[in-house]
């Protein structure tokens, strides 16, 4: 079936944008608030204009020395400064709304992902809103793959524009081409060749058949207490109101990343998935042991192994794992990064002789 545009939106980013600026001496963002400055820092707002007009631009992008930052909410800084990095700061987006119900998006990189999932579920637009309260930018979204309560940012994704830091030419990826996976892509897999500059995506003006879902522990509960306050039925519920009980949910458990202390990088380790046998071996000593079927293994949260191995809410110096929360790391202020990771070490090696599993670390850490 063909379908024809009913409406378009366009919102601008910065007022005013200068295709780009040099920063010497750059403070670096990062929720886990460890000390970070870049020597040289180029902010972008227009890299197609940037990089054709001035060679240098295109050199300090193809560099591989240079680091491409976004909110800084996956990564630890294990040196306290790295030379060069860049970033988007284009922020704009673009909505055309078919008379279909589906809407395309077309954001760009330097967008919270936040604000986007506020935006486009303020508008009474469904697809986004699980994905409430998540840091960092939209650029960096398909890098990891960004998920939470079910939704994944590749489900909503239509394409991935590209600077190739290789090639030196831009890019469309179509979905499948940018091969996601849990927490991954091609765009992850593929370290310092790609720069993200904007992402297309599928939403819808009705909901989903099972609207609203609540298959996540936690979540039906904040529902249903939703319902119960409001009166109303939880399946009339808007998506800017299922984005607001998210909040609620992840606020009780995760630091708040917009300031304040502890900082953290919101899940620390990777959930890790273990061959049947071994999880057999653990279900025997630990009956209660959560896991899941998944393609590959069994997934046995990461958390319950901390909590198992004795270190929720276990403090050292500046640095804790969340008594809230166990597969959070906090930094309550003056850690440096190395000693950051000393601590993130001592939990994998706790969990492993406890447990015999090695956890895997999720945000990137730089090192210079
Ligand atoms: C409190 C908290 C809760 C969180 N909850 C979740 C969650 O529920 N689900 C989830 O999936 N993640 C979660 N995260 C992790 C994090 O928010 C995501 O990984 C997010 O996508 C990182 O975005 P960022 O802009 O901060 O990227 P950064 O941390 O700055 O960078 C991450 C990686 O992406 C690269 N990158 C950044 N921008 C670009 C670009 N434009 N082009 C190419 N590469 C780029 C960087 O080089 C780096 O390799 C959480 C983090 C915190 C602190």
């Amino acid at each position: 079936m063909k379908s024809s545009s009913v409406g378009t939106e366009s919102v601008a980013g910065a007022a005013e944008r200068p295709t780009l600026e040099w920063v010497d001496d750059a403070t670096l963002p990062n929720t886990l608030r460890l000390p970070a400055r870049a020597g040289r820092l180029l902010v972008l707002n227009d890299v197609a204009e940037a990089t054709m007009a001035m060679p240098e631009v295109a050199g300090w992008l193809a560099d591989p020395d240079t680091r491409v930052a976004g909110g800084g909410s996956n990564v630890v800084f294990a040196t306290p400064r790295i030379s060069k990095a860049a970033i988007i700061k284009a922020s704009g987006w673009s909505a055309v709304h078919r008379d279909t119900g589906v809407i395309e998006l077309s954001v760009e990189a330097g967008m919270g992902l936040d604000a986007l999932v506020r935006a486009t579920a303020g508008r009474g637009w469904f697809g986004l809103e699980a994905l409430a309260e998540i840091p960092g930018t939209v650029g960096a979204a398909p890098m990891q793959n960004v998920g939470a309560y079910g939704t994944e940012i590749a489900d909503r994704t239509r394409w991935v524009e590209v600077w190739d830091r290789r090639g030196r030419r831009i890019e469309r990826f179509a979905r499948d081409a940018c091969d996601f996976s849990y927490r991954s892509s091609r765009f992850k897999r593929e370290p310092g060749r790609w720069l993200i500059l904007r992402v297309g995506l599928r939403l819808s003006a009705t909901p989903p058949a099972d609207w609203p879902p609540v298959t996540y522990p936690g979540l039906g509960e904040a529902v249903g207490e939703w319902s119960e306050r409001t009166g109303r039925a939880p399946s009339a519920m808007s998506p800017a109101e299922y984005a607001e009980v998210i909040t609620t949910v992840r606020l009780a458990k995760l630091p708040d990343w917009r300031g304040g202390w502890p900082g953290s990088a919101g899940s620390f380790f990777h959930n890790p998935v273990v061959a049947p046998e071994v999880a057999t071996r653990l279900s025997r000593r630990w009956p209660d042991m959560p896991h899941f079927d998944v393609p590959g293994g069994v997934k046995v949260p990461a958390g319950w192994l901390i909590e198992t191995a004795g270190l929720k809410g276990r403090r050292e110096g500046a640095v804790a794992v969340s008594s809230r929360h166990a597969l959070v790391l906090e930094h309550h202020g003056g850690a440096s990064g190395a000693e950051f990771l000393r601590f993130a070490e001592l939990v994998s090696d706790r969990v492993e002789d406890e447990t015999g599993v090695r956890l895997v670390v999720e945000p990137e850490c730089v090192n210079e």
